[in-house]
């Protein structure tokens, strides 16, 4: 027979069970939705089927209720959206009040947010004025629907172990998500939920940020999230000039996107935002060329959702031939030339 719950036990589970239902803070910028916010849905869909709650989107912004429908399209069951003049800008202070209101009112057992720049500032505010934990920077997410509980899995010990983290008696249970870990799921056009227009009060006047103005990053645009090849270079590659020589030649001859292990950057041959990996960006392209990459856990687990891997290197021991699909031993100076010189013609 089961074991009779204690008096406290009772009341905590009690406490716990008033928590339902799964929400994924959707991160829009000048009109858009981020494509994480989407990846959130796909796995925050597949976490509310196993709890047996609905999935719901928190959208919020200054007249961007035009993207209503591409967030139940990506499965969303309820909406709930909040327009207001002060939320134009992502600022830490609004952003946090709504949210926290909401939770605080809809008692939602899980919060998914994106691991971008703003959501990770916006969670780990949220989840201290909630006095809730938080397992930043995940790549797996699942659910025990017996306990209720979010097993979050993230990189621990500089990327040694896999870590998967619980919250056994802290609701919401809240997680950031790195972008391009989760699927999304296939849009359905003119999937329809229901739309929650919470009244929530901001003053202006009490908050104490302001944003003056908006300037554009300039120099060459790094995307790597978003790129189909990447031509990848690390510390085989000697110094800047074969960086360049190498990397960019090759890039520039099949139209790719450079990247770079955090020894190249270290080194100060490309600037942080081309690093891949654990510290740097998580990427998905169909192909994933690593020149002269020795393939230590910390890049490999910013490359695992590549269709396809081809590594160059000298060292046929190196673990980065554990992990790719094709691998050439020999000198990158060798090989990419063969490669780079006939492509440049066509
Ligand atoms: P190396 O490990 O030095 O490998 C160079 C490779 O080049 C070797 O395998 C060698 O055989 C090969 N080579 C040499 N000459 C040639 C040639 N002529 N032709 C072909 N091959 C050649 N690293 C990341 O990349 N991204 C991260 O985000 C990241 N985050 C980290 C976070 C933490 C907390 C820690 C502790 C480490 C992190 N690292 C990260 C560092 C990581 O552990 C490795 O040190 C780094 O990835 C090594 O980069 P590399 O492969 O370019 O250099």
């Amino acid at each position: 027979a089961a074991a009779a719950k204690s008096p406290a036990a009772l009341v905590e589970s009690d406490k716990l069970s008033r928590f339902r239902g799964v929400w994924v803070f959707i991160e829009q910028r000048e009109g858009q939705i981020l494509p994480v916010s989407m990846e959130l849905l796909g796995a925050g869909g597949k976490l509310a089927q196993k709890l047996d709650v609905e999935l719901s989107g928190v959208l919020m912004g200054d007249q961007v209720c035009g993207l209503v429908d591409k967030v139940y399209e990506y499965g969303a069951d309820r909406v709930f959206y909040i327009d207001h003049p002060s939320l134009h800008y992502y600022r830490t202070e609004p952003y946090m009040r709504v949210m926290v209101d909401l939770a605080e009112k809809y008692c939602p057992e899980v919060i998914l947010i994106g691991a971008t720049t703003v959501g990770r500032d916006l969670a780990g505010a949220v989840a201290t004025e909630l006095k809730t934990g938080l397992t930043a920077d995940c790549t797996e997410l699942d659910i025990d629907s017996g306990q209720r509980l979010l097993l979050a899995t993230r990189p621990a010990f500089g990327g040694n172990i896999m870590a998967t983290i619980v919250a056994r008696r802290h609701r919401p249970q809240m997680a950031t998500i790195r972008p391009k870990v989760m699927r999304m799921a296939a849009p359905v056009p003119n999937r329809k939920g229901v739309l929650v227009q919470p009244e929530i009060e901001l003053d202006e006047n009490k908050i104490l940020t302001r944003v003056l103005e908006v300037i554009k990053e300039q120099g060459e645009k790094v995307n790597l999230q978003d790129a189909e090849i990447i031509v990848a270079g690390g510390r085989g590659l000697g110094d800047r000039t074969g960086f360049i020589e190498i990397c960019f030649g090759l890039a520039r001859a099949i139209d790719a996107q450079v990247g770079a292990s955090r020894a190249a950057v270290e080194a100060g041959w490309v600037e942080q935002k081309y690093q891949i990996g654990q510290t740097g960006v998580t990427v998905a392209p169909k192909i994933y060329l690593a020149l002269g990459i020795s393939g230590a856990v910390q890049h490999l687990v910013g490359i695992k959702g590549s269709d396809i891997i081809i590594a160059v290197n000298t060292d046929p021991d190196a673990p980065i031939f554990q992990e790719c699909t094709y691998g050439i031993v020999g000198d990158v100076f060798k090989i990419v030339p063969l490669l780079t010189e006939p492509l440049k013609e066509l």
